[in-house]
């Protein structure tokens, strides 16, 4: 198996996860284009989004949107976040696994860093966070997530569907 999200599904590579269901997982890029990057990714392989079910793809912005929601809570950027699915290698998707980026934007930052994810200059000459940096980001989106399912009345994030 070289697919190398397919192997941090199957758990054979280590990434720092924020959330996990029977459909996806959530984790920290280790690339991070902004505080607490995260990228949502289904546990099925497929490279394009057409490559698997409607309903699924559903799922994985319905993640990202409880992502980006526990993100603001944690006050983590702007309240201005790129939800960002790049689809196949001709819109320079980097790696051939379907994945939705969250990326809230910061105060200062430019649209250069952003422009980034759509050349290959990231992955190349990126610097990798540190884990124990990615591990206490997801850690405290875990813990804001699960908040968030505890308060009921939570008008931040409706996903009773
Ligand atoms: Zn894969």
């Amino acid at each position: 198996m070289s697919c190398i999200f397919c192997q941090i599904v199957a758990g054979e590579l280590p990434a720092s996860i924020a959330h996990e269901d029977e459909l996806c997982i959530a984790f920290m890029d280790i690339h991070p284009l902004g505080r607490g990057h995260v990228l949502v990714v289904p546990r099925e392989h497929g490279v394009q989004c057409t490559e698997v079910s409607a309903e699924l793809m559903a799922h994985i912005f319905r993640v990202a949107r409880r992502i980006l929601v526990a993100q603001r809570q944690l006050g983590w950027g702007l309240p201005g976040t790129h939800i960002l699915l790049n689809d196949g290698a001709a819109a320079n998707q980097t790696v051939p696994h379907i994945h939705v980026h969250v990326i809230p934007r910061e105060k200062g930052d430019t649209l250069r860093s952003v422009a980034r994810l759509t050349l290959h200059v990231t992955r190349i000459f990126g610097q990798a966070a540190p884990r124990v940096e990615l591990e206490r980001q997801a850690r405290s989106l875990r813990d804001c997530m699960m908040a968030m399912m505890a308060d009921s009345d939570s008008t931040a994030v409706t996903d009773r569907d």
